[in-house]
């Protein structure tokens, strides 16, 4: 077998492994929830190998939603978009893997569904910017705050006997 814990050190030293994975925070929004796409976007995080650290369904209240998009509340859009989070509950999800981040952004695609290339969330399951499935960290320091918002209570920390078939 490629991998079972025979030592104490082998044991911490797959610990620090896991630990020491980026996590990012996946929402998919209310459109998504509601075409029946949680299962097929939930199945392409998993298959790439990554690990659900942490899901649940939500309806956000405007403050909330309001905090998580703060950043863009200068942005004439920012009110239709905060409508669009609060028109229907919402998956949140926590996500692991090695550069989760960046490859997150990419298995959901570029913003504007127009342009996101076939393949991706997006640019298979969306048309308008305003109703495009769903939301992904895009920085490190944006996760750590999104997660720390939508996850007071902290992310599950189990860990996956599937690692030593995911990195070498
Ligand atoms: P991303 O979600 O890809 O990180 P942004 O942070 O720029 O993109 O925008 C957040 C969300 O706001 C987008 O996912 C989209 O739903 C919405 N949005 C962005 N730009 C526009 C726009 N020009 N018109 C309407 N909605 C927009």
């Amino acid at each position: 077998p490629l991998f079972f814990f025979s030592h104490k050190a082998e044991r911490e030293q797959e610990d620090n492994k896991h630990s020491e994975m980026e996590q990012t925070f996946i929402m998919i929004k209310p459109d998504g929830v509601q075409r029946g796409l949680v299962g097929e976007i939930i199945s392409r995080f998993e298959k790439k190998g990554f690990y659900l650290k942490g899901l649940k369904l939500i309806n956000v209240e405007r403050s909330f939603a309001e905090k998580h998009y703060a950043d863009l509340s200068a942005k004439p859009f920012f009110n239709g978009l905060v409508e669009y989070i609060i028109s229907g509950p919402v998956i949140a999800m926590v996500w692991q893997g090695k550069n989760v981040v960046i490859t997150g952004r990419k298995i959901i695609g570029a913003t504007n569904p127009a342009e996101s290339a076939p393949g991706t969330i997006r640019g298979d399951f969306a048309i308008d910017i305003g109703r495009n499935v769903i939301h992904g960290s895009d920085s490190v320091e944006s996760a750590r705050k999104e997660i720390a918002l939508w996850f007071p209570e902290c992310p599950f920390n189990w860990q996956s006997c599937l690692h030593p078939w995911i990195y070498e």
